[in-house]
């Protein structure tokens, strides 16, 4: 009989994911409309997998560098460079990963010693959390607010820092609020990640998802670049959740360390999909600009639906999430989303999940078809109908 629990202290330790409950509970339901999986309703663009279909029929079935491909470093390094005027040498400051995730998986490991503090800010993607707390850092979190449109606000980023704070992780267009911050806002938060000596790890994941004001990146906002660890990746602006590839770009002293761990834990990112995205980069931008726009239109509508039965919504900037308030109910998140899925078979995700200041939030992915949208705010306005008769 085994005695000992050999299961790790901070494995042990870590809450599971607030959002697989719910997926849970609606993947043994029928006629289910979901609005809670955060990733494109598109299927890769044909010219993408074809890339990826041919690299298989020539043989290219081995490793590549670890840190990927050098032509398609190349292409990110371009690419970075024109739609983000940020610059990096191809050869020592970008590493092709196994999605966004990993890069920031990497990110924290390479740069925390235990009791570091990272801070994070709420409401948040569930994972950065649990990341620094593996990597032995200690996750401080800022809960932003409703009435800010969830921006983070110069006097909470100095209020939270400590002489142990190492990091600051922000991620724009955010997930679960869709809020943006732009380039004003990111100079002013800029300055105090000066005056600190912090590090700051940009989560741009959604950077292609942005509907309104141009798109800043951290990287580009002066003095920054050098205590900047950039995350982007293919799955959400090019469709391409399933190949699991993403990217980082970063000072060469943060990378060549970053390199080092990934060397040892994932040698390189798969090669066929490594492929498909140097097809993505060189010829599919016409793809994400239409993607983008049908994103926009979808946005515009359930936002004005929302608001429109009485659940107040800001206009999200960016990325594919609506973020309604259903304190007018009454109702916790957790009671709201429950109560949805079993009446009326929308699932959407409690706020709570995402961090604290969720609480009283539904998180809405419009990442679904015009008609499924249209039905879902039928069955919402009807839910909500009904809780007040
Ligand atoms: N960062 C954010 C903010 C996300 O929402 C997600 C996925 O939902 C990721 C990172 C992970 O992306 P990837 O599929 O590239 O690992």
């Amino acid at each position: 009989m085994i005695k000992t629990n050999f299961l790790s202290k901070t494995v042990r330790e870590l809450k599971p994911s607030g959002i697989r409950r719910f997926f849970d509970l609606a993947a043994n339901m029928e006629g289910v409309i979901s609005l809670g999986v955060g990733e494109p309703d598109f299927i890769t663009p044909w010219n993408v997998r074809e890339a990826a279909i041919l690299s298989l029929e020539e043989g290219y079935t081995s490793y590549t560098a670890n840190a990927g491909l050098l032509e398609l470093r190349k292409a990110i390094v371009k690419y970075v460079k024109d739609s983000f005027q940020v610059e990096y040498q191809p050869e020592t400051e970008v590493i092709l990963t196994v999605g966004a995730s990993q890069a920031i998986d990497l990110a924290f490991r390479a740069i925390l010693n235990p009791g570091d503090e990272v801070i994070v800010v709420e409401p948040s993607f569930v994972s950065y959390s649990p990341l620094v707390t593996l990597a032995g850092g200690v996750p401080v979190t800022i809960q932003t607010k409703k009435e800010n449109s969830f921006k983070l606000m110069p006097d909470e980023l100095e209020a939270a820092i400590t002489s142990k704070t190492k990091a600051l992780l922000i991620c724009s267009p955010n997930n679960p609020t869709g809020t943006q911050l732009n380039r004003e806002e990111l100079v002013r938060l800029a300055q105090i990640v000066e005056k600190h000596d912090l590090i700051v790890l940009s989560d741009e994941i959604y950077a292609e998802l942005a509907y309104d004001d141009p798109f800043a990146s951290f990287a580009s906002i002066e003095g920054m670049w050098e205590r900047t660890i950039l995350i982007n990746g293919f799955s959400k602006g090019f469709a391409m959740t399933g190949w699991r590839l993403g990217f980082v770009c970063a000072p060469r002293y943060i990378s060549e360390s970053m390199l080092k761990i990934h060397q040892y834990t994932m040698m390189c990112a798969s090669t066929m999909a490594q492929h498909a995205a140097l097809e993505a980069l060189k010829h599919g931008m016409n793809d994400v600009e239409s993607m983008r726009n049908s994103y926009r239109a979808r946005r515009n509508y359930i936002v004005k639906s929302f608001n429109e039965m009485g659940l107040e919504c800001h206009i999200p900037g960016g990325a594919f999430y609506a973020f309604p308030s259903i304190e007018s109910t009454g109702l916790t998140s957790e009671q709201f989303a429950e109560g949805l899925l079993m009446e009326e078979k929308v699932a959407v995700v409690p706020g709570n999940v995402f961090g604290e200041s969720g609480e009283g939030h539904i998180r809405c992915s419009y990442a679904s078809s015009i008609e499924n949208l249209q039905e879902a705010v039928k069955r919402i306005e009807r839910f909500i109908t009904n809780l007040h008769s």
